[in-house]
């Protein structure tokens, strides 16, 4: 299903200032709030679809990479690949925007030290970056790839739990095992009573007296993993891709970071990338261009015969329409411009010397460029055109 553009979701025009946006997000969160409306999975989903369109956009790096690539720009438009915010929880909604609710924190907030209501459970693992380095041709087609990554999972050993053994696990005496805690909070919505993760620990609902040995009782250790990164066509060195919970992973059950992915492009040896557009530089001899000839070039898809008719001037650009790059977010085909450049010899021996003495004074050698033969303007001009 195609995403909604997140201006759209929240109402707001692509120019609306952070307050604007702010105050946009504020107006839907407190609508679709969830209880406000409880077992209404449509409000829910409109509260995760605002929430998710915030996130974005009240950030000024990620709003940045939206409104140039869209989606894509902030890893969202493969849908169901693993990328993006689709996946987010009520709990990270909680956790990240809590504070837009003007939460005062209430008589046992402050008591309980949860301040901000979060209600995810233990603590979110950190993000990890990478670098991945595309040629011309995983970026025209896209591409998955596979890339080790050396990041903290959960321990093989303890499971996750720190403790040493089964016996060294006890019943957490704050929340009695629940992992919760009741809170009542002040908001603009009035008092609510809400349930937040225990501080105790962290929402496990246990506590450990003996520690794992091999992770220290930490839950985590390193180690490589082998993962899959779909990455679309039409993607450009400099932006970021992300994929959500790959990276490292949470303390006592929280959720994973994210992984972020850099693009770096590797320079193809014939070929230059403009935007969509495929550039080919394309020498020819003096006797090629003024008699006419057919010759070979390279595309992104191997390499095509194209006809020079006699008489092309220096300068022409031949455009093979829909052979350059995707767009990486809406529908579009660049297309490949070959550009030609006439070869002047710059070694000559006397019987080629006498040649072009003889034509240099002929009437046909001497220029006169009418309509069309590809000065700066109309070059220009093909090379703008649709
Ligand atoms: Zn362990
Ligand atoms: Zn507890």
């Amino acid at each position: 299903m195609a995403k909604r553009d997140f201006y759209e979701i929240l109402g707001v025009s692509r120019s609306a200032s952070k307050e604007e946006i702010k105050k946009a997000y504020r107006q839907l969160a407190i609508k679709y709030h969830p209880d406000k409306n409880p077992d209404n999975k449509e409000a829910e989903e409109k509260f995760k679809e605002a929430a998710e369109a915030y996130e974005i956009l009240s950030d000024e790096d990620k709003k940045a990479r939206y409104d140039r690539f869209g989606h894509a720009g902030v890893g969202q438009n493969t849908g169901g690949g693993g990328f993006g915010g689709a996946g987010m929880t009520m709990d990270d909604i909680f956790s990240q925007f809590g504070d837009i609710f003007g939460e005062t924190g209430g008589p046992f907030g402050s008591f309980f030290g949860g301040g901000r209501g979060s209600q995810t459970r233990g603590e979110r693992g950190s993000n990890l970056r990478i670098k991945v380095t595309l040629d011309l041709e995983e970026i025209a087609k896209g591409v998955t790839k596979k890339i080790k990554v050396k990041k903290q999972v959960t321990c093989d050993q303890c499971n996750g739990s720190g403790a040493k053994d089964s016996s060294s696990v006890t019943t957490c005496t704050t929340c009695r095992g629940a992992g919760m805690v009741r809170q009542v909070r002040t908001t603009i919505l009035g008092q609510m009573q809400t349930t937040t993760t225990c501080p105790t620990c962290n929402g496990s609902g246990q506590m450990v007296k003996d520690r794992c040995t091999k992770c220290k009782g930490d839950g985590r250790m390193y180690a490589e993993e082998l993962i899959e990164i779909p990455i679309p066509a039409g993607v450009a060195g400099g932006m970021e891709l992300s994929m959500r919970g790959k990276g490292n992973a949470g303390r006592n059950g929280g959720p994973a970071g994210d992984l972020l992915i850099k693009i770096e492009e590797k320079p193809h040896e014939e070929l230059q990338r403009d935007g969509m557009n495929l550039i080919y530089d394309l020498y020819l001899n003096i006797a090629d261009v003024a008699l006419g000839t057919s010759v070979e070039v390279p595309t992104i898809e191997g390499r095509v015969k194209i006809k020079i008719p006699p008489g092309t001037q220096s300068g022409k650009i031949f455009r093979l329409k829909g052979k350059g790059l995707s767009h990486v977010q809406e529908y579009g085909q660049g297309d490949q411009l070959i550009h030609v450049n006439v070869w002047t010899p710059k070694n000559m021996n006397d019987e080629e010397k006498k040649l072009m003495e003889k034509l240099r004074e002929s009437n046909n050698f001497q220029p006169h460029p009418g309509k069309g033969d590809r000065g700066f303007f109309d070059r220009m001009r093909d090379y703008f055109k649709d």
